[in-house]
């Protein structure tokens, strides 16, 4: 592969390690790169590493946030005793976005996969547990109806039971296998009015 410059190849070799990003489009946004104006890769650069230096976990839900605590967990107008559990902060923000839901988040930025390796310690379940020592009466488990979700939500519930706090899960009105993110607001809301005991 010393067909183009080391530079290039490092810059290849970079781009093909982000997600979704096979070598292939990695070479072609390599290049598309190099022949941007300085101006505008300059600005491409400053504003990965401005995220990544001002981008934080939430303390309390752990989503992405610019404060030490997101405008959700600092709003008081908002249920703090009802906490919804979801993979990720996309999923967060496509319950957000039906303006109806007054409860708060939890964000675990995973699903257990004992496929890919990932297991209950990669994934912010000891920071959910430790919220629960506070005034909770109610976890809504909203992770994917994939495998990973169902495995995840199962895992939550039993840990969660023995404290005799309520587990909800969303309804099945999500398709299998869908991701939150790209489901509609309706088939959103219903799933969350829909969901059942755990
Ligand atoms: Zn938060």
């Amino acid at each position: 592969m010393e067909l183009y410059s080391g530079h290039i190849n490092k810059l290849v070799e970079e781009l093909a390690g982000l997600p979704g990003i096979g070598s292939k489009s990695a070479q072609r946004l390599a290049f598309h790169l190099i022949n941007m104006p300085q101006s505008r890769v300059e600005r491409l650069a400053h504003a990965i590493l401005d995220a990544k230096q001002n981008v934080r976990y939430c303390t309390e839900c752990y989503t992405l946030t610019d404060q030490d605590v997101c405008p959700v967990c600092a709003n008081a107008n908002r249920d703090h005793a009802t906490i919804m559990v979801v993979e990720n902060a996309r999923d967060m923000a496509a319950y957000e976005k039906t303006g109806k839901y007054g409860g708060v988040y939890h964000v675990l930025h995973g699903a257990i996969s004992p496929m890919l390796g990932i297991g209950p310690g990669d994934i912010k379940l000891k920071e959910l547990m430790k919220r629960l020592e506070g005034d909770v009466q109610e976890v809504i488990i909203a992770t994917n109806s994939s495998l990973e979700g169902e495995t995840t939500a199962m895992y939550i519930s039993k840990l969660i039971k023995p404290t005799g706090i309520r587990v909800t899960r969303i309804a099945s009105g999500v398709p299998v296998g869908g991701d939150l993110e790209y489901i509609d607001e309706v088939t959103l809301l219903r799933a969350l009015e829909g969901r059942v005991e755990l």
